[in-house]
């Protein structure tokens, strides 16, 4: 692509990456030659859920300086994934932290059904010397009032946890609530920041869009946000890319809306970040559309973030009077 900076970005998602163990060492292979005929160089970034994960991979990773996102569940990882995967994965992510330099984050998913272990299931993680966790909450399966009603308590639960890390370590490891409060407009990074290729050698703003448009090949939707394949968009981007880039360009927040409002008019847009909308999306909804259950979640996450701000606030007076008491 034309326009590369002189780093790029190159993360290797599923379904199951690591099932191409293999095609990932001759890409790498590939690109540290290409790297040095063209001064670039890239970050690799591995997504995966741990289950094919080896000594061999790791040391792999370790050496190519890869960043490492794993998914685990914590306390209720056996429930949503294969049973009895738990004890492997933790016993990864203690042997990544103690003995390679790879940089990484837990990815922790949670629904309507295991949301009740949220709170426990991140201290668990955080008490193995984690200090990158995202909690991602997923919107595929409806939330009820109830299970809403549990976020709220599970969230309260989990800002406290936060506050007692942060008294001790001073450090905030779940990264959701790491970024400070700053006010912008979130758009949607697919097409823009961003480009996905599938193993069928297709192009797309992001890897969750063949996953969303499967089966669609004929809609308008699907010919809105597809680059083409690999050889096609090779010869002809310069057509290509500013078209669907314009298609892209509209997944902003500003362009979404609920059932009852318009985004745009809603007093939480600039702080209703990230928000993905094919994730959204994959509920039966429309792009663009957010359901009534992802926005009162929305504005869940945005009022902890908040308080636990406010109270890091005091946290950290506090502990300036106490120090300047002691002096
Ligand atoms: S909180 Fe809800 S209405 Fe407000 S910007 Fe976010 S999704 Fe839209």
């Amino acid at each position: 692509l034309p326009k590369l900076t002189q780093k790029y970005y190159l993360n290797f998602y599923g379904g199951e990456p690591l099932l191409s163990f293999d095609i990932i060492k001759k890409t790498v292979s590939f690109l540290k030659t290409k790297n040095k005929e063209l001064h670039k160089r890239a970050h690799f970034t591995i997504t995966t859920n741990g289950s094919l994960l080896s000594e061999e991979m790791i040391s792999f990773f370790n050496k190519n300086r890869f960043s490492m996102v794993l998914s685990f569940d914590g306390l209720v990882h056996n429930r949503q994934r294969k049973k009895g995967s738990s004890g492997r994965i933790v016993g990864f992510i203690k042997e990544l932290i103690r003995n390679s330099n790879i940089d990484l984050e837990i990815n922790s998913t949670f629904t309507p059904t295991t949301v009740e272990r949220l709170a426990e299931s991140i201290k668990f993680i955080i008490d193995l010397n984690v200090s990158n966790i995202r909690l991602s909450l997923s919107t595929m399966k409806i939330w009820d009032q109830a299970s809403l009603e549990m976020l709220r308590k599970e969230m309260a639960k989990l800002r406290k946890v936060i506050i007692n890390h942060f008294r001790i370590y001073g450090t905030i490891p779940v990264v959701n609530f790491r970024e400070f409060l700053s006010k912008r407009i979130f758009y949607c990074a697919a097409g823009k920041d961003r480009l996905a290729l599938t193993p069928d050698g297709d192009i797309w703003g992001c890897y969750l869009f063949p996953e969303y448009l499967i089966k669609q090949e004929n809609s308008e939707e699907y010919n809105k946000f597809y680059f083409g394949d690999l050889n096609t968009f090779k010869k002809d981007y310069e057509h290509i890319y500013p078209k669907k880039y314009l298609n892209y360009a509209q997944l902003s927040v500003d362009n979404f809306s609920t059932k009852s409002m318009k985004c745009f008019l809603c007093y939480e847009m600039e702080n209703c970040a990230p928000l993905c909308p094919v994730n959204a999306a994959f509920s039966r909804h429309r792009l663009g559309h957010i359901p009534k259950y992802v926005c009162e979640i929305q504005k869940i996450k945005i009022k902890e973030k908040e308080v636990l701000w406010e109270e890091i606030g005091h946290v950290k007076k506090s502990s300036y009077y106490h120090h300047h008491e002691l002096s």
